[in-house]
């Protein structure tokens, strides 16, 4: 058995079933682990609170995998959490769509692993050392629960370097994956590009806001800023709008999203694409005085670490700013921030901010979140990382 004592008082976060031990909290280790071997972890009065998996480099050097003594992390203990998890999801019925997220991390008991099911295919992030160690089982567990035509894992992301692994990309199971895949959300179809997208190929936390859109898009014209594949567009499309104009730095993304505008035989005519940076034609529509009814704002994560909280603010109240200046009398703005250090406060501060800037009188009549598919379990605040505020121009 490999111990690792935490120093005197600082299991408090432990026993409130907190998944983290940080490196700062730890006494001394008995045993030399192995990257994201299994651990036991006591209190300096030598009282056991949890078995997690240890990580040789990561600031975050263990991650609990379970708080019950008498839970051996073995392939049933994935299989249970993986079970779970389904369970949560068939318990929201979703009819018009195929495709979710089906293990989210801590906040679905496993931490660092993340399953995509598009249609019906698996599409993995292995983030952590301890989910990369139980890999092989992981793997199998998820065979066990959930039927797919292949697996495929997409963990090639840099949170990878801090738990000192390298990244890795290929078919894990099953049939090789197409270059697109197609899937159906609300009765939208997309193109998933699995093997070169963003993440595991497709923003699905934006699901739920997404279908919001509807609802204001009827004969506007509408500002979709950082469109990646259309996703906010194509719902905008559906219900008949008047232009929606995309805008991305992305070729690829852009090209992906008229791809899904044929799919759906939309009318192509009322879509736009704009390749470039988001902050400079913000800027030109200002000075050009060209004018939106409906824009959203949904930017990549602007905040890495803490040290840049305040530049990333400036960002986000720069386009905010700017998006009030152009959006019509009685105009609507979905604005979002993906920064889990960010908090709502502060980003609902930094909206205010933009409107008194751009002189417009701002309601906020909805606060966001992400889908449901996304939950965050109440032991893991963390796990909140997605918010959004709908604002209405006077
Ligand atoms: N709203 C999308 C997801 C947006 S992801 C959806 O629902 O699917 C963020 C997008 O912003 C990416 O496509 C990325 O290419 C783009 N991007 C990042 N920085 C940008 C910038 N400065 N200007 C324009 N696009 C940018």
């Amino acid at each position: 058995m490999i111990k690792v004592i935490l120093k005197p008082a600082r299991e408090k976060s432990l026993l409130r079933k907190h998944p983290w031990v940080f490196s700062g909290a730890i006494e001394k280790v008995l045993g030399n682990p192995q990257n994201g071997e299994t651990v036991e972890v006591f209190s300096s009065k030598n009282i056991w609170l949890g078995r997690g998996a240890f990580s040789i480099q990561s600031q975050i050097r263990v991650r609990i995998w379970t708080f019950d003594e008498s839970e051996n992390i073995d392939i049933t203990f994935f299989e249970k959490r993986i079970k779970s998890a389904i369970d949560l999801r068939k318990s929201i019925i979703e009819k018009n769509s195929n495709s979710f997220r089906i293990l989210n991390s801590e906040s679905d008991g496993i931490p660092g692993l993340i399953f995509d099911k598009y249609n019906e295919f698996l599409v993995c992030q292995f983030l952590s050392a301890g989910a990369e160690f139980w890999k092989s089982q992981i793997i199998e567990a998820v065979k066990n629960v959930i039927p797919s035509k292949g697996i495929y894992e997409r963990s090639d992301v840099d949170v990878r370097k801090k738990e000192g692994l390298e990244p890795k990309i290929g078919n894990l199971f099953g049939e090789e994956l197409p270059d697109f895949i197609e899937i159906i959300e609300n009765g939208i179809k997309f193109f998933v590009d699995v093997k070169k997208g963003h993440k595991t190929g497709f923003y699905l936390d934006q699901r739920d806001n997404r279908k919001l859109i509807s609802e204001f898009a009827k004969e506007k014209n509408v500002l979709n800023c950082f469109s990646y594949s259309g996703g906010f567009s194509l719902y905008a499309l559906k219900s008949g709008v008047n232009s929606v104009t995309n805008i991305d730095s992305s070729s690829d993304a852009l090209k992906l999203s008229l791809k899904n505008v044929e799919l759906n035989n939309f009318p192509k005519g009322k879509n736009i694409n704009v390749e470039g940076d988001v902050f400079k034609i913000l800027r030109k529509y200002r000075d050009e005085n060209n004018l939106f009814d409906l824009i959203i704002l949904d930017p990549p994560k602007f905040i890495e670490s803490k040290a840049n909280i305040n530049k990333a603010s400036r960002g986000y109240k720069d386009i905010n700013m700017l998006a009030f200046k152009i959006l019509n009398k009685g105009g609507i703005l979905f604005t979002f921030s993906c920064s889990g250090l960010m908090d709502r406060e502060l980003f609902q501060k930094i909206v205010s901010d933009a409107a008194i800037d751009a002189g417009k009188n701002v309601k906020i009549i909805k606060w966001l979140t992400q889908s449901f598919d996304h939950p965050v379990a109440s032991n893991f605040p963390e796990g909140l990382y997605l918010k959004g505020l709908i604002c209405y121009v006077e």
